[in-house]
């Protein structure tokens, strides 16, 4: 038989959702098996937000929509964009997609061609450095400085720019790191695209989960001469927990979303219209209760999984200012495995010993570290925590 594509075959399934897969199968099996693996909000989608689907499909909201998305969600997504971002755009700058993840990859393959160099501040979500090859483009990473809790700093970015570089891909508040970056950091980078004639792609969905007093700024609010260049990712998977409804959205220069739009209409058509219905009541009505909920519940979850990794002994990590994740530095334990080093092989041990998923350092660049997701009811929590702090203080 004829081979398959070879750029295909070089693209891994994504990991942090493969873990949630092996989870499913071991629980299928009978096997006890908790998961901090992939991030998705435990919660329901608000009430109020699922009946707007429902209406959606009676009221005959069934149809295929503009590709870019329905008039009335792009322009609530260009009021919440002015209202809550300070980002002033018209509703045709702005595309609707299944999910931030169909938008990035949109915004690729608009930006980048072969030979064309992506820099990604990292550790990072390990989608962006595949979703850059799948465009033929070469994704290359800007290593954070750990020390400063990962902080976005444009000099090391700087560093990794070449003259082949197209795109930066910020990600703020940052999966896996929980890092937020502040005004001064965006606008370093800002200045460092304008500089060097960069696009600049910025993923903003985890922008309503903050802690410690956290701010999220928008690069693309801090001038014209960034929001000419800025491509804004966002969506409603986590702030209104829809991750299976499939809508976020790309918003930017209008002859960028153009291009956007003409791709999209080749690949999937427009989203969902349904999903497009309700994303635009969960923008315009909807009732904030559910969402305070969730956020004060993920910030008490915050604290559990952070008092919990304070008594084991061997771990490092920095507090996460936003996002749903702890991303800790579990080196020490994983240097007492026999054998050699393995970036596998403490997830693996965890898995096995305390029967536990967590995300290994390696899927999103540094292997010191594995990614715990606080996404999960306490009680889950709770035990999943006692489990993995006996099988570590167990290796030491
Ligand atoms: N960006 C980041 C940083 C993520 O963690 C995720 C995971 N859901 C996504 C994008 C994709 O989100 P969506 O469900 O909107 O495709
Ligand atoms: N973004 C989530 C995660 O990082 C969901 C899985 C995915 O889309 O990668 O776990």
């Amino acid at each position: 038989m004829k081979k398959l594509s070879s750029v295909a075959l070089g693209i891994p399934p994504s990991p942090t959702i493969a873990i949630d897969d092996a989870v499913r199968s071991l629980k299928a099996q009978g096997v006890d098996v908790l998961s901090l693996g992939a991030g998705q909000p435990d919660f329901q989608t608000p009430e109020d937000v699922q009946q707007a689907g429902i209406r959606a499909i009676t009221g005959g909201d069934t149809k295929y929509t503009s590709v870019a998305g329905t008039t009335e969600f792009r322009e609530a997504v260009a009021e919440k964009l002015g209202r809550e971002n300070g980002l002033h755009v018209g509703p045709e700058q702005v595309m609707a997609a299944a999910g931030v993840k169909h938008a990035l990859y949109h915004a690729l393959l608009a930006l980048v061609e072969p030979g064309s160099e992506v820099v990604i501040p990292s550790p990072c979500w390990p989608s962006y450095r595949d979703m850059v090859r799948l465009a033929g483009g070469t994704p290359v990473d800007a290593p954070l400085d750990d020390a400063s809790g990962f902080a976005l700093d444009a000099g090391r970015i700087a560093a990794a720019v070449t003259p082949k570089t197209r795109v930066v891909l910020v990600n703020s508040p940052c999966n896996p790191t929980g890092a937020v970056a502040t005004r001064a950091e965006l606008e370093a980078i800002g200045r460092l695209a304008v500089e060097r004639d960069l696009w600049i792609i910025t993923d903003e969905i985890y922008e309503k989960l903050l802690y410690d007093g956290a701010e999220a700024v928008s690069l693309a609010s801090l001038g014209p001469e960034f929001a000419e260049r800025t491509i804004t990712l966002n969506g409603f998977s986590k702030a209104f927990a829809m991750t299976g409804w499939r809508i976020g959205f790309a918003a930017g220069p209008r002859h960028v979303v153009d291009v956007m739009t003409a791709l999209q209409s080749q690949t999937s058509g427009n989203c969902s219209s349904i999903a497009q219905k309700a994303a635009a009541f969960a923008l315009r009505g909807a009732d904030p209760g559910p969402l305070r909920h969730m956020q004060g519940a993920f910030a008490a979850r915050r604290e559990l999984v952070l008092r919990a990794i304070a008594g084991w002994s061997g771990a490092r990590i920095h507090a996460p200012r936003g996002a749903f994740y702890a991303f800790v530095d579990l080196s020490e334990y994983a240097a007492r495995l026999p054998g050699p080093f393995d970036p596998n092989a403490l997830a693996r041990h965890l898995l096995a010993e305390a029967r536990v998923a967590v995300v290994p350092g390696e899927a999103f660049g540094d292997a010191r570290y594995a990614r715990l997701s606080f996404a999960t009811s306490e009680d889950i929590l709770n035990e999943a925590l006692g489990r993995i702090g006996s099988a570590l203080e167990a290796l030491l």
